[in-house]
């Protein structure tokens, strides 16, 4: 277990919390649009460190 440094400013919107690379919006799986109900989530990876996960969306759609 680390405490990973967050990058100094981020400009990217999207950017990878673990390394600060800007993230590619990929498809949801099943999982995902059932939490999607629940929570706007979104699905990126990361093809700096390959971190893939939800990330909160503030949008609609
Ligand atoms: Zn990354």
């Amino acid at each position: 277990m680390s405490t990973a440094k967050v990058p100094a400013k981020i400009k990217v919107a999207n950017a990878c919390p673990r390394c600060g690379n800007e993230m590619e919006r990929i498809s949801k799986r099943a999982i995902d649009k059932i939490i999607n109900i629940l929570v706007p989530v979104r699905r990126f990876k990361c093809y700096g460190c390959l971190w893939e996960g939800n990330r909160m969306s503030s949008e609609n759609g």
